[in-house]
């Protein structure tokens, strides 16, 4: 499952990550509207790396 950067069911890019930075992978990453389900830890630090960096930046709510 891929990482959603915009919940498809809101449209906001905000998200919630349980346990902070520090959680696993597995964590489940939530939207911070609807709060949905928008991927894992694990998906979204794939994205990270993977020289999207830009839109992280831009991307009030994940400073780590
Ligand atoms: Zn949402």
């Amino acid at each position: 499952m891929a990482f959603q950067l915009v919940c498809v069911k809101c449209g906001s890019v905000g998200i919630i990550i349980d346990g902070s930075a520090l959680a696993p992978p597995s964590t489940v990453v939530k939207c911070s509207h609807c709060r949905s389900a928008r991927g894992t830890l694990g998906d979204l630090r794939n994205l990270a790396t993977s020289g999207r960096r830009d839109l992280f930046d831009a991307n009030a709510g994940l400073s780590a």
